[in-house]
């Protein structure tokens, strides 16, 4: 009796420990992070954010990387958006190596930047809830209820 519960045991640890190992890969993968300004990859959060960032909104190399929102939903998209104007690319580094006419700084005083949310076909304002079809049709407007005024910045992606 005895012998047959510890081998159970033992076979069921095996178990648990080969589908650890089956699992591992995708654990990885799933767990790898994106920046958002410049594309940079790494398997974790803190190693990205440990280097600094060459296309960071402060200037180059003056903050560090910042991951994507949501790093695996990221990874898995075929095109990136810009989540100021809608400008889209196959890949968040050549969608952050260009300048962007909507950017809140001002126009193309800093780049675009990917949308962390998920693909639509229906996106609203985070501010004041107007809708539209598209980023860059939402963003063409100005917002009355944007937080630094009345119109003074666009609308913004939820
Ligand atoms: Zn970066
Ligand atoms: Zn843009
Ligand atoms: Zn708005």
């Amino acid at each position: 009796m005895k012998t047959a519960s510890m081998l159970s045991l033992s076979d069921l640890l095996r178990m648990f420990a080969v589908f650890l190992l089956l699992s591992l890969p995708s654990l990885l993968s799933a767990e790898d992070v994106y920046c958002k300004y410049c594309g940079n990859r790494a398997s974790s959060i803190s190693s990205l954010t440990a280097n600094k960032c060459p296309r960071h909104p402060s200037g180059a190399y003056k903050g560090r990387h910042a991951p994507t929102g949501s790093g695996r939903c990221v990874s898995e998209r075929s095109k990136y958006e810009c989540e100021y104007c809608g400008a889209s690319a196959s890949s968040i580094s050549s969608l952050t190596s260009n300048k962007c006419p909507r950017h809140p700084d001002g126009a193309y005083k800093g780049r675009h930047l990917p949308y962390s949310g998920g693909e639509s076909k229906h996106y609203q304002c985070e501010y004041c809830g107007a809708s539209a079809s598209s980023i860059s049709s939402l963003t063409s407007n100005k917002c009355p209820r944007h937080p630094d005024g009345a119109y003074k910045g666009r609308h913004h992606p939820y």
